[in-house]
């Protein structure tokens, strides 16, 4: 679970979230949207402490997030995953190897045992055949599968996803969607910052709107699809669909 309590952020004397309350339960799947600048980025980098908060609170599973540190802080880190825009991949790693790092440093896995996982976590994302290549040999679409597989070796109870596909190319688009709603419902928090209302109507169980860093609007796809009710979410709705 994730629950923010008044949670305000705040870069100098600009406020980029202002005294959010949000609740999120166990293997539920959230969708973020809302316009740029609006703040979807920094809410969900506050939950892994990639930004700290100005004020308020965010628990993870029940515990404030904001003092961690040492272990606790990469305890947190791993319980909760991220996936970047720009997949973030070793570039002088190739694919299996991106993904035996942190399972044989950070989670004492040996190299055999790093690689059987690897090599199955690559087959979750269908990249199999895909293992000795450098991320400069794999497309867009396929670096983020690589990515995605990454992050799941750590097996996360969260997964937050910051605009997974808008960097790829539209053909590719439709690969990550696909791995990402194999993920959905099993058992794996998703928090998903994205501009596919599609995707986000299909395997969200419930959107959130943002805009001026203010959560305007929280409901279930078809809700929130078909009856807006914020005229700032009908307005952005016009402008996406
Ligand atoms: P986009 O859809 O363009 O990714 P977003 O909704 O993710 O936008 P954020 O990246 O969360 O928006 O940014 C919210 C606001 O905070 C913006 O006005 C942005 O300029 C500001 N901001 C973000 N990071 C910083 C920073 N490190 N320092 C100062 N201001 C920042
Ligand atoms: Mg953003």
């Amino acid at each position: 679970t994730v629950e923010f309590r008044k949670a305000s952020k705040s870069y100098g004397d600009h406020r980029v979230l202002n005294a959010i309350d949000l609740q999120v339960a166990s293997g539920e799947v959230i969708a973020v949207c809302g316009p740029s600048g609006s703040g979807k980025s920094t809410l969900i980098r506050l939950i892994n402490q990639l930004e700290t908060l100005t004020s308020g609170e965010i628990l993870v599973d029940g515990k404030p997030t904001s003092q961690l540190k040492g272990r606790e802080l990469r305890n947190l880190r791993r319980q909760v995953g991220f996936v970047f825009q720009q997949f973030n991949l070793y570039a002088h790693l190739n694919a299996l190897e991106n993904i035996t790092l942190a399972l044989t440093r950070i989670h004492g896995k040996s190299a055999a045992e790093a690689k059987k996982i690897a090599l199955e976590l690559l087959e979750r994302v269908g990249l199999r055949d895909k293992a000795n290549h450098y991320p400069a040999q794999l497309s867009g679409g396929q670096q983020q599968r690589v990515a995605i597989a990454r992050t799941l070796a750590a097996e996360p109870h969260i997964i937050l996803f910051d605009e997974p596909t808008s960097a790829l190319d539209p053909e590719m688009i439709g690969e990550v969607l696909q791995v990402m709603k194999s993920l959905a419902h099993s058992g794996i928090t998703l928090i998903v910052v994205t501009h596919e209302m599609q995707f986000a109507r299909e395997i969200a169980d419930r959107v959130i709107f943002i805009d001026g860093g203010e959560i305007l609007e929280q409901a279930t796809p078809e809700a929130f699809f078909t009856a807006p009710q914020h005229p700032r979410a009908r307005r952005f709705l016009q402008k996406v669909l």
